[in-house]
């Protein structure tokens, strides 16, 4: 049966690209700004139009394109150069604006000063997406949530925003590889309406194009990162405080992993915690130990007891809030940073400063990873994470 949809003030045969759509579709690919043309140039012609016509505006008069059409399910990280991204095109759904967990380190604070809220007619704008993208045939990619606020955060228990999305992205599986899910709250997600839609993700249909792909990788189609970087809740306290406790979230893991989901846990932000060597230790900066070596072993060690599939981590950046200055003990990290880089000034980037990579890597990344080995967790840097997942 013939259907047609409407789609972006267009009309498009459903399921698939009509010979003028192709053209229109490549003829606004070739204007694409050259930061996302690596990603463009790997599809074939349908794909590419398909991709061109969902990302790009399509009636825009100039002369270099970017990706700004879609309403909620985005491309990721639109201000990347996607040369360091080669894995092609993927999304990031923010179900919220604003976070209310308040993490000290948050990066989200540096761009963006927005309080927690929904977005207006953010179920709607989903729908029109996700129909959009199957009436363009747009190829399937990972999709992410969310990147710049806990999709689970306290506003979930009342709208439900992330659980009507899960269902929408199960609904449409097949444009989706792997459904990632990054939270601070894990035990909002054990209720049995989660679970069931959760399980139905780790799935990929038997039609799934890349099905096949994935049984043979042994690549798992969902990701539940669970984000948990200390050990000792008054630490935790210091630095996320409106987050769940660490009990809360280990409890929850454990949960998860007995229903035989995938979990990923993430132990980042990393911090220092030796900062010179001996001679210096936190408290001569006014601050505990706040991710001890033997608290980062607990962390790791419940991560293998409990089967997560892998860690992730980052160092942790010192981000300058959009609004108000440095929070003490972010003030006080930003000269533990100083002290611990010597002579090498901090890497200042966008309104955050980050060790030099020799010092993160040194004093930092080095032993934390030794400590994954010992324990025989794969962990990867937060942004090698990203390009790896499929
Ligand atoms: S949970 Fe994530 S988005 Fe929310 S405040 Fe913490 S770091 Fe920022």
């Amino acid at each position: 049966m013939y259907t047609a949809m409407k789609t972006h003030g267009l009309l498009f045969a459903a399921g698939g690209l009509s010979e003028h759509d192709v053209d229109k579709g490549l003829s606004l690919a070739k204007r694409v700004h050259p930061k996302y043309r690596p990603v463009f140039e790997k599809l074939s012609e349908t794909d590419r139009a398909a991709v061109a016509l969902y990302f790009l505006p399509h009636g825009s008069k100039k002369d270099v394109l970017e990706v700004t059409r879609p309403r909620v399910v985005k491309w990721y990280c639109p201000f990347a150069d996607q040369r360091e991204f080669p894995s092609g095109h993927r999304y990031s759904i923010n179900v919220y604006t604003g976070c209310n967990h308040q993490c000290r380190y948050c990066y989200v604070n540096g761009y963006s000063a927005r309080q927690p809220g929904c977005k207006s007619r953010f179920r709607q704008d989903l729908c029109k997406d996700l129909e959009a993208l199957e009436a363009l045939g747009v190829p399937p990619a990972p999709v992410h949530l969310s990147n710049s606020t806990d999709a689970l955060q306290p506003l979930e228990q009342e709208h439900r925003h992330t659980l009507f999305t899960l269902q929408k992205l199960a609904e449409h599986r097949n444009r989706f590889t792997t459904v990632a899910l990054l939270t601070k709250n894990p035990a909002a997600l054990t209720d049995d309406r989660y679970i069931e839609v959760l399980h139905q993700l780790n799935e990929l249909p038997a039609d799934h194009p890349r099905r096949h792909w994935f049984v043979e990788n042994g690549f798992s189609p969902l990701r539940l990162e669970v984000s948990l970087a200390f050990f000792d809740d008054q630490h935790r306290r210091l630095l996320d405080p409106m987050a769940p406790s660490v009990e809360n979230r280990m409890e929850a893991i454990r949960f998860l992993r007995k229903q035989g989901l995938p979990v990923f846990l993430r132990i980042d932000p990393l911090f220092p915690h030796d900062p010179l060597g001996g001679s210096k230790t936190m408290a001569d900066f006014g601050l505990p130990d706040i991710q001890s070596t033997s608290d980062l072993e607990s962390l790791v060690r419940f991560g293998r007891e409990v089967g997560v599939r892998g860690v992730v981590y980052s160092v942790a950046k010192i981000t300058r809030p959009q609004q108000g200055g440095l929070s003490p003990v972010m003030d006080e990290m930003k000269r533990i940073y100083q002290r611990i880089s010597g002579d090498q000034p901090l890497m200042s980037r966008g309104g955050s400063w980050r060790l030099p990579a020799n010092v993160a890597n040194e004093q930092i990344v080095g032993p934390f990873l030794e400590l994954c080995e010992r324990q025989s967790l794969v962990a990867k840097a937060c942004k090698t994470n990203l390009i790896t997942t499929p």
